[in-house]
């Protein structure tokens, strides 16, 4: 009769199996069926090769706010209907945080640092945990190279101590990002959702006062890494292009929050832009460049693993997650 339905499933099981069961993995995760509750995820990192780089994308969990209020300029029932057509809920935002780190050789970047040391039971806070588990240790980071200053980028410069969690790195910002929430006299001039950013950054970055190096916007902050200004979302915000040889790609940060919801309607202005105006400007520049080059992006708040493409659609454009099987 041959092979039976059930040892049929049975033998493409086994090969699954043994596809994913690489000692190191089978180890991880025999430690954590133990330590943890059966609904946890996995240890959440991924990697990929960008000429002879090789870049890791890390996650620090996620944060979850009402959808309502979210968008400034649109009624929150196309804002639903967006989040809906996505297959996002339609009551609350799901705002994940991935960071990506960059090898070349000893030379080690990190963009952004997380969310650092949160309480107890909270959903993000993940990075440094993945960073282990992904074989990142952060004594190896020689730069840590920002986006902008928003707390869930530089919380995590802190370890839980509040010393340097990065205890090697050079500090690497845009020069008019570092400009203006240094400077006590925008707060004021500031919106008034943003203001706390200021003290923020002060504590931030205090452990780190004489390795911090401001860039220019068009710099090579570090070989094959360029700064490129994309502002609107802070005063300073910045997203880069990574090159290897023929190899490029570039970290947008948050020039997009979700792109589910907001390639698709990328004139929306959400809560945490700067400038919604400029955001907005900024948005539409960045993704025509990125869908007419074609180029590999990774995105702070993208789903995990948050790298893929973009490409037109309509009178915006879609996201197009990278495949799984091209990895490294
Ligand atoms: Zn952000």
């Amino acid at each position: 009769m041959g092979i039976s339905g059930i040892s049929r499933r049975n033998a493409g099981l086994a090969a699954v199996g043994s596809l994913i069961a690489a000692p190191a993995l089978l180890r991880s995760t025999a430690a954590q069926a133990q330590a943890t509750p059966a609904a946890a995820q996995a240890p959440g990192f991924y990697r990929f090769k960008v000429g002879e780089a090789l870049v890791t994308t890390v996650h620090d969990g996620f944060f979850a706010r009402p959808l309502e209020g979210f968008v400034r300029n649109a009624p929150l029932a196309e804002v639903q209907e967006a989040a809906g057509a996505a297959f996002l809920p339609i009551d609350r935002q799901v705002i994940p945080f991935t960071i990506t780190f960059v090898q070349r050789g000893d030379t080690l970047v990190v963009f952004d640092t997380g969310n650092g040391v949160t309480p107890a039971g909270a959903t993000n806070g993940r990075m440094i945990a993945n960073m282990a588990a992904a074989g990142i240790d952060p004594a190896r980071v020689t730069h840590v190279i920002f986006s902008h200053f928003h707390g869930d980028h530089v919380n995590g410069l802190l370890n839980a101590s509040g010393g340097r969690a990065f205890p090697n790195a050079q500090v690497l910002v845009p020069a008019p990002e570092w400009a203006w929430w240094t400077e006590a006299s925008n707060e004021t001039r500031s919106p008034e959702g943003q203001r706390g950013n200021f003290a923020n950054v002060a504590r931030r970055f205090a452990p780190y006062r004489g390795s911090v190096t401001p860039f220019a916007m068009g710099a090579e902050v570090v070989t094959g890494i360029t700064a490129v200004a994309a502002p609107g979302h802070t005063p300073g915000h910045t997203i880069f292009r990574i090159a290897d040889g023929a190899g490029q790609m570039m970290f947008v940060a948050d020039v997009t929050n979700r792109p589910e919801i907001m390639m698709a309607h990328p004139d929306w202005q959400i809560v945490f832009d700067f400038d919604g105006d400029t955001a907005a400007a900024t948005r539409r520049r960045v993704l025509d460049m990125v869908a007419t080059d074609r180029i590999r992006i990774t995105g702070y708040h993208f789903p995990f693993p948050a790298n893929g493409y973009v490409t037109r659609a309509g009178n915006g454009f879609r996201f197009v997650p990278a495949d799984w099987s091209s990895a490294v």
